[in-house]
């Protein structure tokens, strides 16, 4: 049985190595001529990021030891939290040979077009190419042509990344984020690679570039490398197979990302990993995803109520976050897993419960 998966980055690269361990053969067709480049991440990752990979030093350019939560009235509240910043091209690359060492295809330079009955056609320089596959994977991220193409996208929401490298003063152990009217929909981060170079972005679902600009100015010395790109807003309604058995979605592609930070890397990753033990042992993908569907449910509800929030509602939660217990809690627990904290969070905090008003 041959299996395509579209797109080479991280969600894409599990699924394939993941499938090629297991004695499948494994295509991977990606549009850009190497693997994780343009990149278009800020690379902040929790740990929970080694129990899927073994921990690689190298790709790490920073291990950060806390967040700096600021509120709109200029107040701000910092969380010890162990983070990491990576070399996000290099995880790409890593997972590509990591891939290709497991005897996976890897095509670079081929774009999904479309499928034409049982192909499934893509453009190489300036031909057109048919392969044939038992089994697709659409992993070509947010706006997955292979989703398009399989009737999969039509409910989803989009946020607007945009983000520069530059030069700066930093702390390098804490990372910084900005809510209410700095980034009315969503916030803004500084994400230190050093105390000299940080990544300094916004993300937006309405005109991204006109809070950007003025966050930018006031962090950022000199621009070295501009980096930016859709977010998929996770929806419960989403589907990561049709009524085509032969396609499945993974990642971004998939829609599989927290919707109150926008982190997809590791969730993608682990919907890579969930669709190959699908294949493999012939179980049902939504069924295996559920766990985690259900923790990007939680993130769902989270940043719905936070979108209704006006920035004193900002201000009442981020100064509850003072709260030592909350902050231990918070300390303690990955945000890959809200359903392992949030309770906790209302009986160390009863007073969060006056938030809950708004996911009605
Ligand atoms: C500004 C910004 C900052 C972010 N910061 C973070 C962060 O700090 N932490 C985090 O966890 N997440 C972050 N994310 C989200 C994260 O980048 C994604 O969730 C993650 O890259 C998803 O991986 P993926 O493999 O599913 O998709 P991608 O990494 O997008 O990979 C898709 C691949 O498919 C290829 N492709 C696309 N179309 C085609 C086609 N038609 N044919 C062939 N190949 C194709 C692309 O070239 C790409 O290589 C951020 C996103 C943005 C925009």
């Amino acid at each position: 049985m041959n299996i395509s998966v579209v797109g080479g980055g991280p969600s894409g690269m599990m699924a394939a190595h993941g499938l090629a361990e297991s004695g499948y053969s494994v295509d991977v067709y990606e549009e850009n001529s190497q693997v994780g480049i343009p990149c278009h991440c800020t690379g902040l990752v929790t740990k929970v990021l080694w129990d899927l990979i073994p921990r690689q030093h190298n790709l790490i350019l920073n291990e950060l030891k806390g967040v700096c939560v600021h509120a709109p009235n200029g107040k701000e509240v910092t969380i010890p939290l162990q983070e990491f910043v990576l070399d996000r091209a290099g995880l790409d690359k890593f997972l590509a040979d990591r891939a290709v060492k497991a005897g996976v295809n890897l095509h670079t330079e081929h774009r999904f077009l479309q499928f034409e009955g049982k192909d499934t056609v893509f453009k190489f320089k300036n031909d057109s190419v048919k392969k044939h596959s038992n089994i697709v994977i659409g992993a070509d991220g947010a706006r997955s042509a292979v989703g398009k193409a399989a009737g999969l996208l039509n409910r989803r929401k989009y946020y607007f990344g945009i983000q520069v490298t530059g030069t700066g003063k930093f702390d390098p152990d804490i990372f910084h984020v900005w809510f209410g009217k700095v980034c009315p929909d969503f916030f803004a981060w500084v994400v230190p690679e050093s105390s000299t170079v940080a990544r300094v972005g916004i993300a937006s679902q309405h005109q991204p570039q006109r809070f950007f600009e003025p966050f930018m100015q006031k962090h950022v010395k000199t621009v070295l490398s501009y980096q930016g790109g859709p977010i998929p807003s996770f929806c419960e309604m989403s589907h990561v197979g049709g009524s085509d058995p032969r396609v499945y979605l993974v990642g971004d592609a998939g829609g599989l990302v927290k919707n109150t930070t926008g982190g997809g890397i590791i969730t993608g990753m682990l919907s890579g990993k969930l669709c190959a033990d699908a294949i493999t042992n012939e179980k049902n993908y939504e069924t295996l995803l559920k766990p985690l569907t259900k923790e990007l449910w939680i993130h769902q509800k989270l940043r719905d109520t936070m979108n209704k929030f006006d920035d004193e509602d900002h201000n009442r939660l981020i100064m509850s976050l003072q709260d030592e217990k909350v902050k231990g809690i918070l300390s303690s627990h990955p945000r890959e897993y809200p359903s392992k904290f949030l309770f906790k969070l209302l009986l160390a905090k009863p007073t969060l419960t006056q938030f809950m008003k708004h996911l009605f």
